[in-house]
């Protein structure tokens, strides 16, 4: 298999065009046709005997769209094989402020949280930096009509701090000036909290919006939901926020999925306000997306909304977020398992 040329950085293309005797400018040359997503026949500025050497060796379109899924709120819904023939969802999501798209950063993920569609499966394999990049790359060109991306979320399938390496190194390519360019402040990562490597984010240089899926703010409440609560506690997940926040100056972000009845009664909001006490951070409240197969459920509109006004009376900045394009699955790894089942069945019926 070719490695696509999206996941060479700056340095990587210029020793790839010494290699090739050509000069040091068509290193940037490359990177703006990686940033269009163009195919070779659009590198028409440089030479052929070039491009067909790089052919030879490289892939310029590491995905492929299988099908997509368009909400009625805007949100498309891509699903994409790579070149070894596993299957990843993205999401673009329109916005007034501008346009976002959601990555995933791993086939299938190996997390295991009771409410994610994601994991159900378990973990396939890391994907490259180049083929997370190629979800916006691609969107980004097929959106471009209309302001093609502005913002990042690596909130789709996997965790990204299980992929430390791809993810920081997918984090520099976006952003680099001959890039896409979009700012460390228009990237965040979500992760279900893994504090070394969130402190070595910190430590690398990676200043972007740090999300953290807490989702229960007792370790007895999130060992019920989430697997990673049995390695590590919400005091520790606490403590590396902090040190994060101390580092890069970024407000921190809490996810916290509402279920009703379980996470979202007057001793959660004392449990979430204890637990924050002096951290400079935000608790984002998502009503659950129920998943095929899953018995629970989201509380309904009032009692979110009143638990976050609970929230906000003992002093802790919260906001209930407008879950986007749940008409189409919108939960992470839906639209694949669901892609998977029906061929599964259509393959079951010929
Ligand atoms: N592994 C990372 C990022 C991927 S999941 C993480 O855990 O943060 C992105 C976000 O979607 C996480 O906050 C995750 O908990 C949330 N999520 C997963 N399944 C969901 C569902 N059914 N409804 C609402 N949010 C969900």
């Amino acid at each position: 298999m070719k490695t696509p040329l999206c996941d060479l950085n700056i340095d990587e293309l210029t020793a790839l065009v010494e290699k090739y005797g050509q000069p040091k400018y068509r290193a940037k040359q490359l990177m703006r046709h990686i940033a269009a997503y163009d195919c070779f026949d659009e590198y028409t500025d440089l030479p052929k005997s070039f491009i067909v050497q790089l052919d030879g060796e490289y892939s310029v379109r590491p995905l492929t769209e299988v099908t997509r899924v368009t909400a009625s709120d805007g949100a498309v819904r891509y699903l994409f094989k790579t070149e070894s023939g596993d299957l990843i969802e993205s999401v673009y999501l329109p916005h007034d402020y501008g346009n976002s798209v959601c990555v995933s950063c791993q086939v299938g993920c190996g997390m295991d949280c009771v409410f994610c569609a994601s994991g159900k499966h378990g973990l396939v394999r890391n994907l490259s930096a180049g083929e997370i990049l190629a979800q916006v790359l691609y969107i980004a060109r097929d959106r471009r009509s209309v302001g093609g991306v502005n913002k990042i979320v690596m909130m789709g399938s996997g965790e990204p701090l299980a992929n430390y390496e791809n993810t920081v190194k997918f984090i520099r390519l976006v952003n680099a000036p001959d890039g896409l360019n979009i700012g460390m402040r228009s990237i965040s990562v979500s992760t279900c909290g893994l504090p070394d490597n969130i402190l070595r984010l910190a430590d690398d240089g990676i200043s972007c919006t740090l999300s953290l899926s807490l989702h229960a703010a007792t370790d007895d409440k999130r060992k019920q939901i989430m697997k990673i609560a049995h390695k590590y506690t919400v005091k520790q997940l606490v403590e590396a926020l902090r040190l994060y926040f101390d580092k890069t100056g970024r407000r921190v972000i809490l996810e916290y999925i509402l279920i009703d009845g379980f996470n979202d009664t007057k001793y959660d909001v004392t449990a979430i306000k204890d637990l924050l006490k002096g951290l400079c951070c935000h608790v984002n409240l998502i009503p659950l997306n129920p998943t095929d197969n899953c018995e629970l459920k989201p509380p309904s509109k009032k009692r979110a909304y009143a638990f976050c006004e609970q929230l906000k009376v003992v002093g802790v900045s919260a906001s209930v977020r407008r879950s986007m394009g749940s008409d189409v699955a919108g939960a992470c790894g839906q639209l694949k398992n669901r892609t998977v089942e029906a061929k599964t069945l259509n393959n079951k019926k010929s």
